[in-house]
């Protein structure tokens, strides 16, 4: 640990005090939504401490200390209860960035009336210990009231990438993840905001709200990580029975096709399509919401593979509705 603390530059370890002042400023206020992980202190984060907080203002605080001492800082949102899809996401923030802030919130406004935001899978103190290990230096995890007040009314929308694909059977899904993030943004101000190519309607969304807001902040898309039998890793996985996660393997098994497809040479939408939903109804626990090629920019229907070809789906396994894709350019 000393090792540790002798090999930092003088930056860091002014980083470290002032990261250390914050914190004992708060516990004099006894203020209960943040804390440090002593355990972790001069150990963990290119910041040698991680911290968590629920406060919009502690997170700014943090951030405001970090840019005075120059540091560029790596935005990761996510839903908490995280997996391995996650923590590449991480990495690949703590690689590029001095600091990276995980933000876990469960966004009540992007679930639908009947979707599972009750039910939605939770464990802080495993995400913790996710974050920690791969290097994260802050935790953002809000309450509901924190980030919306009861009389909250102004709301972000990337119309057209939003219409298609979960948006058909989501209306308002995308609509709740435009203003989060654009909240996050607004919170953080980080210099680039990572997001997985798994949910890739999502990634276009917010590359189409960074563009057209003019945002300054570096979109980076990361690959999808999955299973190794091939399921795409998700939070959501943990409601399917042993039976339905075998059935839920028809996914991949048809994402893999149509990549195998295309990459033959077979160019026709159609014909894809067609192949891969064959495979998916011959699963009796599968229920198809979409499978569709469209343009992976636009989210606009297409009848023929050309440029950068998105081909998505939504299934539901039982009552649990996955979702999967591969993008190809051509
Ligand atoms: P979520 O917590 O589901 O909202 O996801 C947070 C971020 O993690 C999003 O940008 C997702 O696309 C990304 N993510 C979730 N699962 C995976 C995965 N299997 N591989 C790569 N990224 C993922």
């Amino acid at each position: 640990m000393y090792r540790d603390f002798y090999r930092m530059s003088g930056q860091e370890k002014s980083g470290l005090f002032l990261l250390s002042c914050i914190r004992k400023k708060l516990q004099a206020a006894g203020f209960a939504g943040a804390f440090v992980c002593r355990k972790y202190y001069l150990t963990n984060g290119k910041g040698g401490i991680m911290q968590i907080t629920g406060s919009i203002k502690e997170v700014r605080e943090c951030i405001g200390a970090w840019r005075k001492q120059g540091l560029s800082v790596g935005l990761v949102p996510t839903m908490g209860f995280l997996h391995e899809g996650h923590e590449s996401l991480i990495l690949r923030a703590v690689e590029e960035n001095d600091r990276v802030v995980v933000s876990d919130f469960v966004n009540p406004i992007q679930f639908g009336v009947n979707e599972d935001l009750s039910t939605y899978p939770r464990d802080i103190e495993k995400d913790k210990r996710l974050c920690e290990k791969a290097g994260a230096d802050l935790i953002f995890h809000p309450q509901p009231d924190e980030m919306y007040a009861s009389d909250f009314s102004t709301y972000v929308e990337a119309k057209e990438v939003s219409a298609g694909l979960c948006g058909k059977s989501r209306p308002t899904h995308f609509r709740g993840v435009c203003t989060v993030v654009c909240k996050l943004f607004h919170i953080v101000t980080p210099d680039r905001a990572y997001f997985g190519q798994k949910d890739a309607q999502q990634l276009a969304v917010i590359r189409r709200m960074v563009r057209d807001l003019n945002m300054n902040i570096e979109i980076v898309g990361c690959p999808i990580i999955r299973e190794e039998d091939g399921l795409a890793k998700s939070s959501r996985n943990t409601y399917l029975s042993e039976e339905e996660r075998k059935a839920a393997l028809v996914l991949s098994k048809a994402i893999f096709h149509g990549e195998a497809r295309m990459k033959q040479g077979e160019r026709d939408a159609g014909i894809i399509l067609d192949e891969m939903k064959e495979m998916i109804e011959a699963e009796p626990m599968a229920k198809i919401d979409y499978v569709e090629m469209v343009d992976a920019d636009s989210i606009e229907t297409i009848e023929k593979a050309e440029g950068r070809v998105l081909v998505a789906m939504a299934v539901f396994i039982g009552t649990t509705r996955l979702i999967d894709n591969f993008i190809m350019e051509v």
